[in-house]
């Protein structure tokens, strides 16, 4: 077969080095960078100017589907917002609901520049077939959890692995399957320990919440005398392969177990923010040389999926929280947005910078807007400027899925009419 190449012509890349250039796409890599690239030979040329090349962004803590639940209940205390409006709307969840809502949810990241999740929820392969027919990268796991109930486990042991042989390493290598046990105070330790010794053995990921609040922390010290990443370690839970939502409310010696064991977080400061579940001490976890990401979680405490937004927030919070304007630097936050997702997701190799031999993950940004002018240092403006709304053409595995804001892999105004008449559909059942 003939193979497919893109030029993306004189733009700014933000490499290891920031370089006006070009760059060959060629088939699912990027093939080429180079100062003055001839156009000739290229089956599509982007014209670059005045715009920005960035990796693709990666989004490591989302619940897709809950796109549909956006809006839904805001301003509330996390215990009411889960049992009185988001655990009795998911009991109704069904197959299409979620296919929908993470369609929906892979429209609005490639509009704001991501191309890779990490995604924890149900219908996991409705969840798969939305980011495959979007053309996106995606790590997916199913949502366990048991509450210490036998016949419960057995059946979230089943579903794990039907998603995993039905998903994984499928779309072209676009789509793997962790494990995802919910969080270490609604999974038993026999489920925990399962889930250890099946990822070894399978060799794939796991993807669990810990340590989102205080009253978890307390709850996990009354129940198994630790805190909650004590305790994972003691069942010998934890190691590099495991990536931890949330983790705020963390001791001294958790953060020394966490890169003893290398274990990879997800930082999630919006949600966090929104549900005042507390602050995650990212700076001081930066200089001991933890790997950090950034994720969104899910639309509905957020309230959307925007990464650049993230990134801003992320590194004000720490501001504020040390009171110290130098800590997490616009450079910090993009490489957690960038080559700190990758790596928390196993995919460095693959994504998270522009390289050649890399897979072609990339978000051109349009730098051309008074929000974003005078323009010096692109990384500032990204992080500090920008929103998912300036994002022009996005390519992910060497296939253009944006270009100048139009989504290539999906109608846009059929997808957000069928959004509203299915949420309309889920809402009815309540
Ligand atoms: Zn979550």
């Amino acid at each position: 077969m003939e193979s497919q190449t893109i030029l993306i012509k004189d733009t700014i890349i933000i490499g290891d080095e920031i370089n006006k250039g070009s760059i060959l796409v060629e088939d699912d890599k990027i093939a080429e960078i180079n100062r003055n690239l001839d156009s000739n030979d290229a089956d599509t040329v982007i014209h670059g100017e005045g715009k920005v090349l960035i990796p693709g962004l990666i989004n490591t803590h989302t619940h897709l589907s809950m796109t549909l639940m956006r809006g839904l209940a805001d301003d509330l205390l996390l215990d009411t917002w889960l049992n009185d409006h988001i655990w009795p709307t998911e009991a109704n969840l069904k197959g299409e609901h979620c296919y929908v809502g993470a369609k929906l949810a892979c429209a609005e990241m490639i509009k704001s520049g991501t191309t890779t999740c990490n995604d924890m929820y149900f219908f996991m392969d409705q969840v798969a077939k939305s980011l495959d027919e979007s053309g996106m990268r995606g790590n997916i796991s199913h949502g366990m959890l048991d509450m210490g109930d036998e016949e419960k486990r057995k059946a979230e042991f089943k579903e794990s692995l039907r998603i995993i042989d039905k998903c994984h390493n499928t779309a072209d290598g676009r789509i793997k399957v962790s494990l995802g046990p919910h969080a270490p105070y609604t999974c038993s330790t026999e489920l925990l320990k399962w889930v250890r010794k099946e990822a070894t053995q399978r060799g794939v990921r796991i993807h669990i919440h810990v340590s989102e609040t205080e009253f978890e922390v307390k709850n996990i010290i009354e129940t198994y005398e630790g805190r909650p990443f004590e305790y994972l370690n003691r069942i010998g839970f934890l190691d590099d392969d495991v990536l931890a939502a949330h983790a705020i409310w963390l001791s001294e010696s958790e953060m020394e177990i966490i890169k003893d064991k290398g274990v990879k977080l997800s930082h999630n400061p919006t949600s966090n923010m929104k549900l005042a579940s507390g602050i995650s001490p990212v700076s001081k976890m930066l200089d001991k040389g933890i790997n950090l990401s950034l994720g969104t979680d899910g639309a509905a405490s957020n309230n959307n999926l925007d990464m650049l937004e993230e990134m801003k927030i992320a590194s004000l919070l720490q501001k504020m929280n040390n009171f110290d304007p130098t800590v997490l630097k616009a450079d910090d936050v993009f490489k957690m947005a960038t080559l700190g997702g990758a790596t928390a997701l196993g995919w460095e190799h693959e994504i998270g910078s522009i390289k050649v031999g890399k897979k072609a993950d990339l978000a051109l940004i349009n730098m051309k807007a008074p929000h974003l002018t005078p323009y010096r240092h692109p990384i500032s403006h990204l992080v500090y400027s920008a929103n998912g709304g300036d994002v022009d053409t996005v390519i992910c595995n060497g296939k253009l899925l944006m270009q100048e804001r139009e989504l290539l892999t999906m109608n846009e105004k059929e997808l957000l009419e069928d959004a509203e008449e299915t949420t309309k559909d889920l809402l009815s059942r309540s």
